[in-house]
């Protein structure tokens, strides 16, 4: 039909059926950070971009030993290889409820979901909880590829300032009302992904008083809860929480998601989430509909890597990137020029460098990569709302620490010139 505003001119580049996709698709964009991986294997590229971890720490020769086993006994065999129940490997999740109760969260594997990766876990929250124009509650900067998980389900985001003090309660609900209602708070509380930043106790209080008086829960987004090189350690939100409902995990508002990703290796794609259990066996549900369940064979691996080197993992990997991190921000103050500023994480990959105003991270990072061959990410792919133009994030998970002064050097002279 002529006027039918799907019909297609015979010169639209469009594939014929991409009038046909849910609308939800309009939304979904090649991230910045995809785009800048292509250049990342050219040779003499520094690369401050993905936050990913040092290959170098991967538990490789435990790995191989795992499957090898695994694959050797029929019985083993069988089950890895096979499909599996959804929530996920019952030993596996034995050993996360053990590691949970070490976190002050006490609870049973029925409190705890086998995800592939925590990712697919906000996937999933974004699913159970998100009504096209609900109100998701954010950070400015947040996690990149949280708002990728949730914008799928069409929601509309409204900031949380944790550390300043957020809005009064009326005030989220009332903006939140102009379109559905407000539906969750998502907060990375350690060694933030972008910031490095941590949420010191009086703000995750503060989360939990704001939730109890929007009746909503907390996604605790743990990614890098376990990499702490300095300071004193923090108590989990949901652990907090617990305890103020009597120790009762049941009646906690709190949905922890947390992940072997940046301890032991993100390849098995392994993470969890620890919750109530009527919110686990809604999870559930998803997950069946979702993939069905995790790779066995990678969880019967991942429980045997958890149960032989988690504690030496962890000491391995905050040694390492520990060394990393103290000599990009010594590097920083060498090569910075008057009016750049960083953060100082305790623990994690990142650090967020906040530019003079009238400088554009998206621009500085072309002309990075073209003309110095040095990458980091622009800080504006962390805003939902187009801020922070002037802002970029540094990794320094990859590069040696010759690598991490050269690459410092070279933004320097690009933001000097
Ligand atoms: N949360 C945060 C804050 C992250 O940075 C990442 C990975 N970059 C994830 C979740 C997802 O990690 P995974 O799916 O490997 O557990």
């Amino acid at each position: 039909m002529a006027n039918d505003p799907m019909s297609m001119r015979p010169d639209d580049p469009r594939l014929p059926t991409e009038p046909r996709y849910a609308r939800r698709a309009d939304g979904m964009k090649a991230s910045e950070i995809r785009e800048l991986l292509k250049v990342l294997n050219r040779p003499g590229i520094i690369s401050f971009g993905g936050g990913i971890p040092d290959p170098a720490l991967f538990p490789a020769a435990e790995a191989k030993a795992a499957y090898s086993a695994i694959l050797s006994d029929p019985a083993q065999m069988t089950a890895g290889l096979q499909y599996s129940v959804s929530e996920g490997y019952e030993p596996l999740r034995v050993w996360i409820a053990k590691h949970m109760g070490s976190l002050g969260v006490p609870c049973s594997p029925d409190n705890i979901v086998v995800t592939s990766g925590s990712q697919q876990a906000l996937e999933f929250l974004g699913k159970l909880f998100l009504t096209e124009g609900d109100t998701a509650l954010v950070e400015a900067p947040t996690y990149l590829g949280a708002l990728q998980a949730f914008s799928a389900y069409e929601p509309r985001y409204d900031t949380l300032t944790p550390e300043k003090g957020n809005r009064t309660p009326q005030s989220y609900q009332e903006v939140a009302a102009k379109t559905g209602s407000v539906k969750f708070l998502y907060v990375v509380p350690d060694f933030a992904n972008p910031t490095g930043e941590t949420l010191t106790v009086s703000a995750r209080e503060g989360l939990i008083d704001l939730a109890r008086d929007l009746d909503a829960p907390i996604f605790e987004d743990t990614a890098y809860s376990a990499l702490r090189f300095e300071g004193e350690p923090v108590p989990c939100i949901q652990s907090i929480d617990v305890a103020r409902n009597g120790g009762d995990i049941n009646r906690s508002r709190v949905i922890y998601c947390g992940t072997f990703s940046k301890t032991l290796t993100p390849g098995l794609r392994v993470g969890w989430v620890c919750a109530a259990e009527p919110i686990v066996r809604r999870l559930v549900l998803i997950k069946q509909a979702s993939d069905l369940n995790t790779s066995n064979i990678n969880q019967m691996v991942m429980y045997q890597l958890a149960e032989q080197t988690y504690a030496r993992q962890v000491d391995q990997a905050r040694a390492l990137y520990s060394v990393r991190r103290t000599a990009m921000h010594e590097a920083l103050l060498k090569h910075m020029p008057q009016g750049v500023t960083w953060t100082k994480p305790e623990g994690g990959l990142f650090i967020w460098l906040t530019l003079p105003p009238h400088h554009n991270g998206s621009a500085l990072l072309k002309r990075a990569v073209e003309d110095y061959n040095v990458a980091f990410v622009p800080g504006s792919a962390f805003f939902t709302g187009g801020a922070g133009a002037n802002t970029i994030r540094l990794s320094y998970s990859l590069p040696t620490e010759a690598q991490i002064h050269e690459g410092v050097a070279r933004l320097g002279r690009l933001l000097a010139d």
